[in-house]
């Protein structure tokens, strides 16, 4: 498909008029090119003037009607090219560019003699299995017999057997092991909420619910009784999750319980192989699913009689893609759920502010869940004051004392320090000068395993100078802490301690990080450091103790939200510890433990945080009251990007009437993989009037300055 804005017209030939039919994959000619498009609309009209469809590529549409029509309303409301919205929506390899993954096929085995003289007694053995199954695959018999595929064929000639091919469906967790799951009785809240949602499905109209339960309040099992009664209906069900690979056991859970109840389930994520998407893709499809688990882009999955969406920690930032088709999956949700009639539930201990405000407005229904399961207390959290501290190492005194009192009494600990790599640069003690990346001018972060300097942001590398580049002074070391530092610590402060690390660095390899988790649920690890990979989701009932290194770094990010991720990532943090029989404690460690969030974190109490950070954003116009775009200008040149910037900022300005321009400014990535970049901040009162502006940007995007390119983000939010 071609990166185009609008849907082409084609002729379909009298060959493929019966095929043919909205989600069909097409190669159709496009200039002197011959390319992939898919069909979005069927009409009755006169073909002369039309192109013909050259050929049809799958035996079965890729998408129903409503789908296609959602990734149309998708890719509008981002302001992103039509054929590449599809190509996102859409497994990967279908593009046309590639050939699409091969499907597997099985044979089926079936008796056509009821009473066959039959000799020796492998094929009688083999015969009567058959005859009493009914029909088997040749994938079950291997596993039975050994190498029957000789006797199968012998029966198949005396025509005993017939043998037929179907298609069989790569499946990603054939090897993993399904539990028994026992229901649970519902405590009341969960049954207030279930009762709830019970309504509005049996309404079978849309509405949004958003469910606000603290951590360990079992938001699962309100999420799995609620598909129940979704499938009961005939309709079917999506359940999002924020990153797959990160919480395993989550899924396995699912799984289990969808297993247990024979529900027909298709799993959707990057993990997968293209060959598993495209199988998972293909039945979802033919409607032969009943429940979709997935990550955001499982939010495109052509479910064609949605009954309920549940976005599973709708506040995590990654349902919003970073690149590319830069969607938030959770606000999709909602469009998917209004287009399919459908119910939308959205989770989470710590709503994002957005949703929470809707709720308080009326806008969506607000349900609770105010207390942990078993009246469980939430854990006790201490700010610890690191200007009082006077130790050099990075646990206090108050922290490294908890720590061995926790070891002391054999339970676990979770260290949160959200920065990997051994230190976050290397400085020169004589000049002050550090090393930095020439292409995105941050700072390089050392890594002492690897002997090497690291950009997080273009991967170029560096083995560390043994001397300044600027002074010549031969006194480079690693200034500040990141995860691989504070483990080596800690191996020297605990030495009986078995200590792990969880970090992009530690967990690249596929399995590593589910090894991790399992190797913590099984007691083997005293003591778990990491980024806020750790913070997600995980349910260790023997941790009892949770540390917070430093809160400062990511209080002070130059970001309108800062204080909301850092309010939500210290809350699931804090929501990690206590969840078992023992209760729970946290640390977090400041030079600023007057700051108002920490102190909302420190007594979980997020409708003050909430009240008082809508207030603010109320006063500056910033969502939920107000509506953002943001357009980055970047270029290999500096100037000609700032003069297309201003350029384009004046374009804007004249038909802005009532939007507030921001900018441009140099985004805080100023220089990002060797290109300059300019961004300006496109805010609003009201939405339809940014719609005015975005509809001219395609206009004025022609107006750039060669090699200057322009991304549009609408609801963005990293801005950096
Ligand atoms: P959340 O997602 O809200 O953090 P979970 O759904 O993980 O919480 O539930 C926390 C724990 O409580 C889990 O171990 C779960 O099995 C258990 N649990 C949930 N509901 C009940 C219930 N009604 N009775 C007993 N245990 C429950
Ligand atoms: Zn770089």
């Amino acid at each position: 498909m071609a990166p185009l804005d609008k849907a082409l017209d084609y002729s379909v030939p009298e060959t493929l008029v019966d095929c043919v039919q909205v989600g069909s994959r097409v190669k159709v000619p496009l200039g002197r090119r011959q390319v992939v498009g898919y069909v979005i609309d069927c009409f009755d009209g006169s073909p002369d003037k039309l192109k013909p469809v050259l050929e049809l590529l799958d035996d079965a549409p890729l998408f129903d009607d409503l789908t296609g029509r959602f990734y149309q309303r998708a890719a509008a409301y981002y302001t992103y090219p039509l054929g590449e919205a599809f190509r996102t929506a859409l497994p990967a390899g279908l593009s046309g560019r590639s050939a699409p993954p091969p499907i597997l096929t099985d044979k089926v085995y079936r008796v056509t003699d009821p009473t066959p003289a039959l000799r020796g007694e492998r094929q009688k053995e083999i015969y009567s299995y058959i005859k009493a199954a009914g029909e088997s695959p040749l994938s079950d018999l291997k596993a039975v017999f050994d190498s029957p595929y000789q006797v199968l064929q012998r029966l198949v000639e005396l025509g005993v057997l017939a043998v037929t091919e179907i298609e069989r469906l790569r499946d990603p967790f054939e090897r993993e092991p399904v539990q028994v799951v026992t229901p649970l009785a519902l405590n009341a809240a969960q049954q207030q909420a279930l009762d709830e949602l019970e309504a509005s499905l049996t309404a079978g109209t849309f509405s949004t619910l958003l469910l606000h339960g603290v951590t360990g309040s079992g938001k699962t099992e309100v999420y799995l009784r609620s598909v129940d009664c979704c499938l009961k209906q005939g309709r079917q069900a999506l359940l999002m999750v924020p990153e797959i690979a990160l919480t395993p056991q989550l899924v396995g859970r699912f799984r289990s319980w969808f297993v247990n109840h024979q529900v027909r389930l298709a799993v959707l994520h990057s993990g997968l192989s293209d060959g598993e998407r495209y199988d998972a893709w293909r039945s979802i499809a033919r409607g032969e699913i009943d429940v979709v688990i997935g990550a955001r882009s499982a939010v495109f999955a052509p479910l064609g009689r949605l009954g309920l969406i549940i976005v599973d920690e709708e506040h995590d930032g990654s349902y919003k893609q970073s690149e590319g088709f830069r969607y938030n999956a959770r606000d999709l949700a909602q469009l998917k759920g209004q287009m399919s009639d459908a119910t939308v539930l959205l989770g989470s201990a710590t709503p994002a502010l957005t949703s929470y405000s809707r709720a308080r407005l009326g806008q969506m229904s607000y349900l609770e869940l105010p207390e942990r399961i078993a009246a469980r207390p939430l854990p006790a959290v201490t700010l610890v004051d690191l200007k009082q501290s006077e130790t050099d190492s990075l646990l206090s005194e108050p922290l490294s004392t908890a720590v061995h009192e926790a070891l002391d009494a054999k339970e676990q600990v979770l260290l949160l320090l959200n920065r990997r790599g051994y230190s976050p640069f290397l400085l020169c003690h004589d000049c002050g000068a550090t090393c930095r990346c020439p292409n995105c001018e941050i700072t390089l972060t050392f890594s002492m395993a690897q002997r090497s300097l690291r950009c997080h942001y273009c991967d170029y590398r560096l083995s560390p100078p043994e001397t300044c580049e600027k002074c010549n002074g031969s006194r480079m070391m690693p200034e500040g802490a990141g995860t691989e530092r504070l483990e080596e610590e800690l191996t020297q402060t605990f030495p009986e301690a078995r200590i792990a690390r969880m970090d992009r660095d530690t967990t690249s390899r596929k399995g590593a990080h589910a090894r991790l988790l399992d190797r913590m649920t099984v007691r083997e690890i005293d003591i778990l450091v990491g980024t806020q990979m750790i913070a997600k989701g995980h349910d260790f009932a023997n941790v009892t103790l949770v540390g917070v290194l430093n809160a400062d770094g990511p209080l002070n990010l130059p970001d309108f939200r800062s204080a909301e991720r850092v309010f939500a990532l210290l809350s699931q943090m804090a929501g990690r510890a206590g969840r078992g029989e023992l209760p729970g404690r946290v640390m977090i460690q400041t030079f600023d433990p007057d700051n108002a969030t920490l102190q909302y974190v420190s007594h979980h109490d997020y409708q003050a945080f909430a009240e008082e950070e809508l207030s603010q954003r109320e006063a500056l116009g910033y969502p939920p009251f107000g509506h953002l775009v943001n357009l980055v200008l970047a270029g290999n040149d500096p100037e000609l990007t700032q003069t297309g910037a201003e350029k384009l900022t004046q374009e804007l300005v004249r038909r802005s009437q009532g939007v507030e321009l921001l900018g441009p400014a140099p985004c805080l990535l100023s220089r990002l993989r060797g290109k300059s970049r300019y961004q300006i901040l496109l805010k609003a009162p009201q939405r339809p009037m940014l719609r005015h502006l975005l509809d001219i940007l395609p206009l004025v995007r022609k107006g750039l300055p060669a090699g200057v390119s322009m991304t549009v983000d609408v609801d963005p939010v990293d801005m950096f």
